[in-house]
Order: structure tokens, then C-alpha cells, then sequence
């Protein structure tokens, strides 16, 4: 079951003023952190709440589960997908997806500049490092970095943004941090070894965002916290 669409609103406000005290406390401002709805396992409506109430975009983890979804909403909303995509389903996924976080691999890269050529599109991307080395944890290690944008950068059709993490889970702040610093250090680098801007910082989720937004977050992605616990 869905939340209200008032219970999500409330939400939502709630979670802005969080932010806001966050990028306070960390000397950023409030306009510097887009707030995506995550709405995996939820139904059509979860994005519509999400348009409705004005946020930027939408993610989902599936490519199958959102395309179903994309079909059924009555939204115009962004949809971006955040989660491991298999290189068969890249024509899927550029057919559907506004940007693509989870670019992750150079096959990958050259799969989806391919579909992009046959769609006649350009695509935004984000490259998910895994900047936790958590073995439960797709993305490429930071130390491969270099090479994926460099092969990214070579793919006419595909726009790289930024980098993308997901901080190991723990109940240990501290690992969040470190693992939110290394992603913004190795940005930092990629951005001086190749001259150019790589502005987006996506990390934090609902129970990490103090420390993404401390260590530079530029798009918060947040399920839980706006939709409630997860439907298996
Ligand atoms: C599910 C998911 C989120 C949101 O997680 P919550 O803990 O529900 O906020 C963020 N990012 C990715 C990649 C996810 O799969």
C-alpha cells in the first residue's frame, strides 16, 4: 500500500529542511542538493507524488520494473535509473531513462553509445565507483577509474556528469564519510587529470545523507524516507 499523497508531502517538506540544516552545517547552500524520489517496489503513483509535489527526477533500481512503471504513470518526471544494468537490456534502458547512474564497465559504455547512435539521442551518465570497496557492491573500483571516463569520454553520444556511489552499510557513520570523501578526492582528480568539469556528486540515501551532504553531495536519492519501508 502507497502512502497518502499528503502523508508523502509532509515528507518531503521534512526532508528539505533537513537538507537545508545539513548544507547549513556544512557551509553549502540548500540549492546545491537536488532531491531524487526513489521509487522502487512502490506503484505507478509514487511518481506522480514525486511530480506533483515538484521534485527534480525519479530512480529506479530495475530496468524491467520501471519501464512497466514508466508505461503506467501520468508523469512527465525524469526517470533515471540508479541500479546494476546488464549490458542486453542497454537499448531498453536508453529508450526509457533520462541519465544513467550506474554506468560501471567499458563494454557497458560502448553498448549504450551504440543504442544511443540507433536512437539518435545523447545520453547524461554518472559512473558508480565503488568507493567503499564493499564486495556486495557493483561499481568500478576508484584505482579503474580513470580508464572507464576516458572510454566514456570517447563515446560521442554519451554526456559524463559525475561519479555515483553507494556507502557500504553500516552503523558506523565514519564509513559513509570516508567512503563519501573518497568519491569527491577521486572526482577532484579526474576532473584535474582531463581537464574537464565533472560537477555531479550522487551519493547519500535516507540514512546517510548528513554525511553525503557534508562531503559534497550533489543529488540525494531517497526511498525510504519519503515512501516508507520497501515492498519486497
Ligand atoms: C534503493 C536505493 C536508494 C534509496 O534507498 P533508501 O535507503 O530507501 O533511501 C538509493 N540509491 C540506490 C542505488 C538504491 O538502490
Amino acid at each position: 500500500m502507497l502512502i497518502s499523497y499528503e502523508t508523502f508531502a509532509a515528507r518531503a517538506r521534512e526532508l528539505e529542511k533537513t537538507i537545508a540544516e545539513f548544507c547549513a552545517d556544512a557551509g553549502r547552500l540548500a540549492s546545491e542538493v537536488k532531491l531524487m524520489a526513489v521509487t522502487k517496489t512502490h506503484p505507478p503513483a509514487a511518481a506522480e507524488y514525486a511530480a506533483r509535489y515538484g521534485l527534480p527526477c525519479v530512480g529506479e533500481n530495475r530496468v524491467q520494473e520501471a519501464v512497466t512503471k514508466i508505461e503506467e504513470a501520468r508523469t512527465e518526471i525524469p526517470w533515471e535509473l540508479i541500479g546494476h544494468l546488464q549490458s542486453n537490456k542497454a537499448a531498453l534502458a536508453v529508450r526509457n531513462f533520462a541519465r544513467i547512474q550506474s554506468v560501471d564497465r567499458k563494454k557497458l559504455v560502448v553498448r549504450l553509445n551504440e543504442c544511443c547512435e540507433r536512437e539518435n539521442r545523447s545520453l547524461p551518465i554518472l559512473l558508480q565507483v565503488n568507493a567503499g570497496r564493499d564486495s556486495a557492491k557493483f561499481g568500478i573500483p576508484p584505482e579503474e577509474a580513470a580508464g572507464l571516463l576516458k572510454a566514456a569520454l570517447e563515446a560521442p553520444r554519451l554526456q559524463v556528469q559525475g561519479l555515483m556511489t553507494i556507502a557500504p552499510l553500516s552503523d558506523n557513520p565514519a564509513v559513509a564519510r570516508t567512503t563519501f570523501a573518497r568519491l569527491r578526492e577521486l572526482r577532484d582528480e579526474l576532473q584535474d587529470r582531463y581537464r574537464i568539469a565533472l560537477p555531479e556528486l550522487s551519493m547519500g540515501m535516507s540514512a546517510d545523507l548528513r554525511e553525503a551532504i557534508r562531503e559534497g553531495s550533489t543529488c540525494v536519492r531517497v526511498g525510504s524516507a519519503l515512501f516508507g519501508p520497501r515492498h519486497p
